[in-house]
């Protein structure tokens, strides 16, 4: 035995209705059930700016796109938490644990693997001490040999230029140390580079076309 009879068919999508299935679906579901034109054209509507958010989203991860993908990734939960009442905590936690820092131990910044922090110890008695914060690694390769990235936070007291510096090496290279400014620039250039890389990769699968009778 089949539920077959009691399945109702498919909504088609009319000629000149756009949107497909779906949206003839819930047009079709809504006047059955008596909606006036108004809600029916606010459901439609709806619906047709969650496939778009659907696709662009989509797109979004494909693509790994740091600049706007916390940005959907929080819409991905406002819309869980429309759709299925989760709540927003996880988001709200995030945010929280964006916008408050906590204290640094005396005499670190908070951001100090504590450690790592290395005191010197001055013949007059004055203790300066070079702080260590996060170190990032990463290793580039095709397999046969690597080029690795390193970053790492830090700042020294015993520099007459005390602020907080990121030093970044490629492979045995000497690094160079950024400042802030700096680093925000450094950052835009590889987000453009990463862009470019991402872009090289989705192409690179095309091949060549055929050769023409001149060229054979
Ligand atoms: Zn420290």
């Amino acid at each position: 035995m089949t539920s077959v009879e009691a399945d109702a068919p498919p909504a088609k999508a009319e000629p000149g209705q756009r949107g497909g299935p779906l949206l003839a679906t819930v047009r079709q579901a809504l006047a059955t059930a008596g909606a006036d034109q108004a809600v029916i054209a606010e459901a439609v509507q709806a619906v047709a700016s969650g496939q778009v958010y659907q696709a662009a989203t989509v797109s979004v991860k494909e693509q790994n796109s740091h600049a706007v993908r916390p940005f959907f990734d929080c819409l991905d939960l406002v819309i869980n938490h429309i759709v299925t009442g989760a709540p927003l905590t996880a988001a709200r936690e995030a945010a929280e644990a964006l916008a408050t820092t906590p204290p640094g131990q005396g005499g670190h910044h908070p951001w100090c693997h504590v450690d790592r922090c290395k005191p010197h110890r001055f013949e007059d008695g004055a203790v300066l001490t070079e702080h260590h914060g996060l170190a990032l690694a990463t290793e580039l390769t095709d397999g046969y040999e690597a080029l690795r990235l390193r970053a790492e936070l830090g700042s020294d007291e015993n520099l007459i230029d005390d602020h907080a510096s990121v030093f970044i090496w490629a492979g045995n290279n000497d690094g160079l140390s950024f400042d802030q400014d700096n680093l925000g620039r450094a950052i835009d250039s590889l987000d453009t580079f990463l862009d470019g890389l991402r872009h090289l990769h989705r192409v690179m699968g095309q091949p060549r076309a055929p050769k023409t009778e001149e060229q054979a």
